[in-house]
Order: structure tokens, then sequence, then C-alpha cells
């Protein structure tokens, strides 16, 4: 069903690509079923398949007639456990060595300590005696008791596990030295940039200049992705509104963030992420764990159902989900549950934040005027017209209560990108250099489509030309029957 024969959802819906949605006509359903985002998570991803699937999402979203944006997740630094030729049972109270040399090579513990080997060098010098180690998503956790030679990290064993293979490290709180961009996020971004991505996001940002370093690499090599940074770990948290300021988009990655930070934090950093994009004018994607329980279950928990209504109701622009759809037995269902709740959730009205405390500007009080009628006017859409999306992303940025945002540009690659916005809903149309006519030709087109029918008001928020100046006005249309 295309978007226009239901009524229309504000919160847009990201889901990851993996085994159980990549087929074409997994996605063919995901797409008619309302996902805006698919994220490639080029932590598990090789380059051909990454291309097989930027293709492939492309061909589908062709055939059905709409086009969805495409997110590159890129792993950022990430600290790993070597390969272990057995698993490694650990109880609570064992000594256990962590050791700087690939593969923890034997004869680096004494015999009775076993080790696994880490992928960064420099672990020594920025980890601490008394912090605490976490590997496998915070499922073991060890304290580290002792630096031994310049190349062993012993720690105490707090909680028992099995250590297998590449294990993911976090060290919360500890100030990592790795660099943002790493050698593996380069070469898979010029893979996406090659494929034409609309959406980078960056792991484990630590401060603003990792995004500038990674704005300065696209533009070098020719790409208009926009940058998500991914909010992680307690340096993110610290340094929360320059990161805003540098980025796109904001994502709240709940999963790292539950093990780097205190889990009853969790809650509270995410408002206050929300409310710091809100001031700043910049998308925000709430995810992980919305829907887990679904990987197993075609129907949520109750508390997953809370949780996916709160952030609508904190207005965010998208909520995301991981293994629900990589490796999932109920990814349409998810799709289906994400949307449901949605619909519902915004008919109730949102938690009504202030006006965005930092957008200023003649255009943004322009803007502003055109939501406060639309907020007025019952039933009544917004209808805009942008080149690059920032007409569109400033609106959405004014949460408008109710009204649709219907966002026309003549470029395919910013409709795709305005999938991410709250309550935007883009369209490809020719813009003419007469504004009137690009007025009319969009009215016809929304009621073509059947997003609007005669009677209906639109406030047009655009520029019109006036003794040959173009200046930015709002307008009062109603549709009528040409
Ligand atoms: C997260 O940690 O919540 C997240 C989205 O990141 P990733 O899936 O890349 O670990």
């Amino acid at each position: 069903m295309s978007d226009a024969k239901r009524p229309l959802r504000q919160t847009k819906i990201v889901f990851t690509l993996g085994p159980a949605t990549q087929s074409e006509e997994m996605l063919e359903k995901l797409i008619l079923g309302g996902a805006d985002v698919a994220r490639l998570n080029m932590a598990h991803a090789n380059h051909e398949w990454t291309r097989m699937v930027i293709k492939r999402i492309r061909d589908v979203s062709q055939k059905v007639g709409r086009e969805i944006a495409i997110m590159m997740d890129i792993k950022g630094p990430e600290i790993r456990t070597g390969d272990v030729e057995v698993p490694i049972e650990l109880k609570a109270g064992e000594e256990f060595d962590f050791t700087v040399r690939p593969g923890g090579a034997p004869g680096e513990s004494p015999e009775e300590i076993r080790s696994v080997g880490v992928n960064y060098e420099n672990l020594l010098n920025d980890i601490e005696v008394g912090d605490i180690v976490l590997v496998d998503s915070g499922l073991m956790r060890f304290e580290v008791t002792d630096k031994i030679d310049g190349r062993r990290i012993r720690c105490k064993v707090l909680i028992d596990g099995q250590l297998t293979s590449r294990r993911h490290i976090n060290l919360p709180g500890v100030k990592v030295n790795l660099p943002a961009f790493t050698e593996k996020d380069r070469r898979d971004t010029l893979v996406g940039i090659e494929e034409g991505i609309d959406f980078v996001a960056l792991s484990f940002v630590r401060k603003g200049k990792d995004i500038v370093s990674l704005r300065e690499f696209l533009m070098e090599n020719d790409s208009r992705a926009k940058i998500i940074a991914k909010i992680e770990d307690q340096s993110a948290i610290e340094n929360l509104e320059e990161i805003i300021n540098e980025c796109d988009a904001l994502m709240v990655a709940r999963g790292d963030l539950g093990i780097e930070c205190p889990l009853e934090d969790l809650p509270v950093i995410q408002r206050r992420a929300l409310k710091a994009c809100f001031d700043r004018g910049r998308a925000v994607i709430i995810a992980t764990h919305m829907l887990e329980s679904m990987i197993e279950s075609p129907v949520p928990t109750r508390a997953e159902i809370t949780d996916v209504a709160n952030a609508v109701y904190e207005e965010a622009d998208c909520v995301m989900l991981s293994g629900e759809t990589t490796i999932g037995k109920y990814p349409i269902e998810c799709v289906q549950t994400l949307d449901k709740i949605a619909r519902r959730i915004e008919e109730e009205g949102d938690l009504a934040f202030e006006e965005p405390a930092l957008l200023h500007g003649e255009k943004i009080d322009v803007l502003k005027s055109a939501v406060v009628l639309a907020n007025q006017i019952k039933g009544s859409a917004l209808l805009t017209f942008t080149r690059q999306g920032f007409m569109a992303q400033s609106i959405a940025a004014l949460r408008p209560a109710c009204a649709p945002i219907f966002a026309m540009t003549n470029a395919v690659s910013t409709l795709r990108q305005m999938r991410l916005l709250r309550g935007v809903i883009p369209f490809v149309m020719p813009l003419t250099s007469d504004p009137n006519d690009t007025i009319d030709n969009a009215i016809r087109l929304l009621v073509r489509e059947g997003y609007v029918k005669v009677g209906d008001k639109l406030i047009v928020a655009t520029d019109i030309l006036s003794h040959d100046r173009l200046i930015d006005s709002i307008q009062l249309r109603t549709v009528h029957d040409n």
C-alpha cells in the first residue's frame, strides 16, 4: 500500500539489513510496509555483500515506486579480544590476563594464568588499576588488578562466563586513544560513496572533531552523504552538544550506552539527547532493543510497547530495529508493530517541547509562522520546496503538531535523505524557475496521488518571485478542482 492510501505516520522507521531481510521479496514487503531507512552494519559486512544489497535495495525501491534511504553504519574505534582455540570458561574470583599481543601468545602469562590477546597496543597506557573491563556486550565483567611488563593487564573475574573468539570489549569511563575514523572505516566508506549511500553513521563518536574528520573525508571524495553520530559511551555524553553541532543527525545507540554508562542513566541520556537535538534542529534516532523479544516471538512485550511509545511521545524522528530485522523470525511484523504503535501514539499528541532554542534567522522565523498557522488550521498540511533538504529539515525541527510536511525536491538523493525526518513526506518533481507554477504542479501531484483533495488547506512555505527578487513567503492555499 502506498503512503497516500493510509493516515500518515510522522515517526520514521530504520531497519538493519541481514540474512532475515536481504532477499528481494522481504525488501519489497519492508519497503511497502513503511520502512524508511535501511541500515547496513559494517561490523558484519564485506564489500561484495555491501555492493550487492545496495543495488538490490535501489532496484526494489524503483520497482515498487518508493525510494528509501541507505545508512552505512561504520564500526569506528573498536577493541576486541583475539582468537581462542577453545572457549575459555571463567569463574568469579579467578585471575585472567589480557595481553596486547594479538592472539594472546603462549608464554606471555604464567602457566597457571590464562589469557587472551587484545587488538589495541596502547591499551596499557589508557587503562588504570581498578578500571572495569566488560567483554561480549557486558556479559563478562573483569576488574583490573595489575599492569605487568608493559604487555599484560591482570584482572580478577567478577562475573562467570564463557569467552569465545573476537569478542567486543567495553571500558566504561576509560578515555581510549584510538582514531575516530579507522582504516577499515575509510575503506568501507569509499565503497559506500561509490554506491551512493545516503547516510554514514559513525560509531563511538567521542567529540565534535570526530565528525569534522569524517565530513572532510566525504567532501574530499565528492559525497553528499549526511553524517549520523552514534553516541555510545561516556565521552560522547560529556561532549554531547559539540557533537550535535557538527553532525546532521544523532543516534542514541542504547546497546553500547547501556554497557558504558549506568543502566539507570539510559532514559535520562535519551531524553537529554533528544532535547539537545531538538534545540539545534537535528534529527534523532532511538536505537536498539526496541522490540528485542520479537527476534523470537511474534508479539512484543508490554514493556517494549511502552518503550517505543515513549520515543514517539518524546518526538524522536526515527525508531530503529537491529537484531529484530537482521536475524529475527518476524521482521515484517516488527515494522508493522512500530508502525501501529507510532500511529496510535501520534494521535495522542506529544510532550510538547518548547520551540527549538538555537534556530534563528529570518528564514526560520518565516517557517515558524507557517507552523503556527498549520497548528491553528485543523486538518491542514504544510507544503515546501527544497533542493538540499534544508527547508524540510527546518520545518520538521519545528515539530508541527499534526500537519504533515509535504516536501518537493528535484533530486532523488534529497528525497531519500528526507526519509529520516519526522513528519516529512518527500516527493520528486521538477522545480521550475516560476515558483507559482511549481506550487500548482505540486498541488496537482498531491491530488493525483491521493494525499489531498478539493477543499483541503495547504500552508505553503517557499520562495516567491517579487520584482525579479526571490523572497521568503507563506501562502494559505485551498485545493481547487484543476
Ligand atoms: C548500539 O550499540 O545500540 C548500536 C546501535 O550499535 P551497534 O549495533 O553498531 O553495536
